[in-house]
């Protein structure tokens, strides 16, 4: 069974934009996934097709509302995980991605205006996901970035060589830098380690640069690295590898 998505969104047409292009769209026409997007406001009851109305309590903006987002959700739900897309919600990790690529599939909500009436998520199990502290329009293309997330790791999209465990964040660093030809470019060369050959010596480079750069670029992730490393058995932190 391939990896399956469905999408809730009002904008229906976002789908499946760039995800239909280059490895995400090969794979989708080759089968190794699909894609489905079902537009929320086919399930509005009234003569107006009404999705949203005004927040309880007053505020700017328009609230989605549970009754007709969970109606739609409940025609597709099956045994797929359902992610709300918010920026309240849990950030997406690579962890994340690679569990979600390894099952069937998702089913993705998609917000617009302030966002969901938070009943749907007292009310059904929806794990709420946000793609990074800044605020989107809309969560489509929070679900193009988690999706496009997925599908390359699902099996047979890439190369195998290619969706190896070197990249960032797989290991909790960022991944070293690359360098191609022309050798010499604007008077800046490749690290001359790359040239030698020295398969050892590239690897140990390639650590140390992944080790440094973390620590230099992402302290939080670094912190969290070699505090999972370094861990006496009491439970505290050593501090000679920060
Ligand atoms: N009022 C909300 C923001 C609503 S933005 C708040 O302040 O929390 C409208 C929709 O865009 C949201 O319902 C969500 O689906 C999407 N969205 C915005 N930012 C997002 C983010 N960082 N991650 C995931 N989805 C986001």
């Amino acid at each position: 069974m391939p990896f399956r998505a469905t999408i809730l969104t009002l904008y229906p047409d976002m789908f499946p934009g760039p995800l239909g292009q280059s490895i995400a769209g090969r794979a989708l026409a080759n089968g190794l996934w699909s894609l489905d997007a079902v537009n929320i406001r086919d399930s509005a009851t009234d003569r107006h097709r009404t999705v949203d109305d005004t927040p309880a309590g007053g505020g700017a903006g328009m609230v989605l509302r549970a009754d007709v987002v969970a109606s739609a959700l409940d025609a597709v739900a099956d045994d797929r995980p359902i992610l709300a897309m918010t920026p309240r919600g849990a950030p997406l990790t690579q962890a994340r991605v690679r569990t979600l690529a390894a099952g069937p599939g998702a089913v993705i909500l998609c917000g617009r205006f302030e966002g969901f009436d938070e009943r749907l998520f007292d009310a059904r199990a929806i794990e709420q996901v946000s793609i990074g502290d800044y605020v989107l329009s809309g969560g489509e293309m929070g679900a193009l970035v988690l999706l496009d997330a997925c599908v390359r790791l699902v099996p047979g999209v890439m190369g195998a060589a290619s969706s190896g465990d070197e990249e960032s964040f797989e290991s909790g660093l960022l991944e070293y830098p690359h360098y191609t030809r022309p050798y010499e470019w604007e008077g800046r060369t490749i690290p001359e380690v790359l040239r030698s050959g020295d398969h050892a010596r590239i690897a140990a480079w390639r650590k140390r640069k992944a080790e440094t750069d973390t620590r230099l670029r992402r302290p939080d992730l670094w912190e969290r690295h070699s505090g999972a490393r370094v861990q006496s058995p009491s439970g505290a932190r050593h501090d000679d590898e920060g």
